[in-house]
């Protein structure tokens, strides 16, 4: 496979997107708020990224997130899909799938022209369908508004998913409970929950060194996540990745190439192209990519070639964040070395603890690695 991002045989793509209303006071991702007059210029310049391909990709799954893609107009909305079908076509069966802010979506302009560009898969930001939770969150619609979008999108979506926040500052278990039983209400797809962490650059990060916002203690927050893996089993649905849970046949296919190690384009601040053995990072300050494309691009501020060992670590961690883990002899086979002769007595020693499992054939994370996971990585990655 050529190194060349742009020569490469990806068959997935993200496209980043980002703009907000309003940064949340939680959030630090690559986006600008209260910058709407820049989105004309982002869209000419995601049109001249995407023309360095010199010719249009077609494409498995296609992912557009942010940031808040949805905030666009709908006018907007319509011309990012249109340099997106150009260049990047799909087939009726690839996945397709735009990130969409609830409050958004009561715009029906902007339904229209996501169902006409053959968007199949939502991933509505809801973090919670608790009002102290979404106020502390300040996030700008009501659960109300949620059990609306959903009425409006199910009867043509292929699939729903939904992002929900646990570990908040006060939060009690009740709470999420609370939280769960309600999602479970509503008809979805799939269901990803993520544990927040307070970063830094954040106004989160300010309060709470301020002593005005106290993080939740570690214990509340790993009964939150467990809560969440064992109901939603419950219910139905798979956890097939540390975060995620599907309904049968809907697990997130573009997340899968992620996680399984295939090559994938990026497009947009901040957005990351791989070869398999490269990796592109572009910009991820906003006006230094106009800058970087208005000079004729590409945008891209790092890149790292990975050696054969450092690609092999990094497969061994991203394929361990799906339950199933890996198949041992896939893995050697696949990335010349075995499990053991890669990670060294350190692995040894993470089984001994109970945080993986090893049978003959397979290694994955346990419910007491799952509760780690992070500090996991870091263990293995370390050299
Ligand atoms: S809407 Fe999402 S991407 Fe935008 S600031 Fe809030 S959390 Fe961040």
């Amino acid at each position: 496979m050529p190194a060349d991002r742009y020569g490469m045989e990806a068959r997935s793509a993200y496209i980043h997107v980002p703009f907000c209303r309003h940064r949340c006071g939680y959030c630090n991702f690559t986006l600008v708020s209260g910058r709407d007059a820049w989105i004309e210029r982002y869209l000419l310049n995601l049109k001249r990224e995407l023309a360095l391909l010199k010719q249009p990709r077609q494409l498995d799954t296609l992912y557009i997130g942010g940031g808040t893609p949805t905030h666009l107009s709908s006018n907007q909305l319509d011309r990012l899909l249109e340099i997106v079908d150009e260049w990047l076509p799909r087939e009726p069966t690839s996945e397709f799938t735009i990130e969409a802010n609830p409050s958004d979506l009561k715009d029906h302009r902007k339904l229209d022209v996501i169902r006409q560009h053959g968007v199949n898969r939502i991933s509505l930001g809801v973090q919670s369908l608790q009002p102290r939770k979404l106020d502390l969150l300040e996030r700008d619609h009501t659960p109300r508004e949620v059990h609306d979008v959903m009425n409006a999108i199910r009867p043509w979506l292929r699939s729903i998913s939904l992002d929900l926040i646990f570990g908040t500052p006060d939060e009690t278990l009740d709470e999420w409970k609370s939280d769960i039983f309600e999602a479970s209400l509503l008809p979805v797809d799939h269901v990803s929950t993520y544990g927040l962490t307070i970063e830094k650059g954040t106004s989160f990060w300010k309060r709470k060194h301020e002593n005005s916002l106290i993080e939740l203690d570690e214990d509340t927050s790993a009964s939150c996540y467990e809560y969440a893996i064992d109901r939603l089993s419950e219910l139905g649905f798979e956890h097939y990745e540390i975060s995620s849970f599907s309904r049968p046949a809907h697990r997130c296919q573009h997340n899968e190439v992620y996680w399984s190690g295939k090559p994938f384009f990026g497009f947009g601040p901040g957005a990351a192209s791989y070869t398999g053995t490269r990796r592109d990072m572009n910009h991820r300050s906003t006006s230094q990519y106009f800058k970087l494309m208005e000079t004729g691009g590409p945008a891209v501020f790092e890149s790292e070639t990975l050696n054969q060992h450092r690609r092999a670590k990094e497969r061994l961690v991203i394929g361990l964040r799906r339950m199933e883990g890996w198949n041992l002899a896939h893995f050697e086979d696949e990335y010349g070395f075995s499990v053991h002769g890669l990670v060294g007595p350190k692995l040894k020693e993470l089984i001994r603890l109970g945080y993986l499992i090893e049978t003959d054939s397979t290694l994955k994370l346990s419910r007491a690695g799952l509760m780690i996971s992070d500090s996991l990585w870091t263990k293995i990655l370390a050299d």
